[in-house]
């Protein structure tokens, strides 16, 4: 077992319920942690293991931040939270990750009484039915859509209702998620604040490593 996954599974008499929340993290903010302990009440689960994606299937030709430098934040945003582990496991993978090839393998790693629950957008749901091995991530995992309010979910519901595989899906309001990672790459490059936003832990690290077009002069103003 690698050493950034959690043990679960060891009583047979006990099912586990492992969420694992799958996303770019580019940059992870709170949208995204608040969404998981959303899904960690909701759903009764362990724990949450947020595995950022190593190069991204969809994204090869957007820029997306190294994997190295979204592990780090995801590392600083969740160390405060014994619910949380973060994970190298996908960002630490050659090739495009596909979450087919992720859970395939936490599924071959532990035993059959821990669950798997891929957390992620509601717009990547509404997507998976196309996702490379569509029918293992069915088999494998429930899903669950995080979404902000007002969100509309027409799509995705239809796009799983006329999928041929079997998927299992939960949808999750989550407030916080009127916050993107879109929204903050745009706020460091105009040299705003992200306080609130996402830990400050991830903020200072954003700065020291001027990511996102940051602006050095700003450095120690008020726009951290
Ligand atoms: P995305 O298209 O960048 O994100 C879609 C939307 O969902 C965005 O609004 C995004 O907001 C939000 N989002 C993403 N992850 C989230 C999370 N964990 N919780 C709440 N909201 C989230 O999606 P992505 O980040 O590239 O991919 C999401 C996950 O799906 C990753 O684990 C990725 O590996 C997987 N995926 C797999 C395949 C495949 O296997 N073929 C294809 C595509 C994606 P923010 O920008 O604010 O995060």
């Amino acid at each position: 077992m690698r050493g950034d996954l959690p043990q679960l599974g060891q009583d047979p008499r006990v099912t586990y319920r492992m969420g694992i929340m799958g996303g770019t993290f580019d940059p992870i903010h709170n949208g995204h942690l608040v969404a998981a302990e959303q899904a960690f009440d909701d759903l009764g689960l362990d724990v949450v293991v947020f595995m950022p994606a190593g190069r991204p299937a969809f994204k090869q030709k957007k820029h997306v931040t190294s994997g190295e430098d979204r592990y780090a934040m995801t590392l600083l945003a969740t160390s405060d939270n014994p619910h949380f582990i973060a994970s190298r496991f996908e960002v630490d993978r050659d090739g495009i990750t596909y979450t087919a090839d992720t859970l395939t393998y936490l599924s071959e790693m532990y035993p059959p009484n821990v669950e798997l629950y891929f957390i992620t957008g509601a717009d990547a749901i509404a997507e998976v039915v196309s996702w490379k091995d569509a029918d293992k991530i069915a088999e494998l995992a429930h899903m669950v859509g995080a979404t902000r309010p007002g969100y509309d979910l027409a799509h995705a519901k239809r796009a799983i209702a006329e999928s041929p595989y079997d998927f299992d899906v939960t949808y999750l309001e989550v407030p916080a998620l009127a916050i993107s990672s879109s929204y903050l790459r745009a706020r460091v490059k105009a040299g705003q604040s992200l306080r609130y936003l996402t830990p400050d832990q991830v903020t200072g690290y954003i700065h020291k490593h001027q990511l996102y077009g940051v602006r050095p002069r700003r450095y120690g103003s008020t726009a951290l």
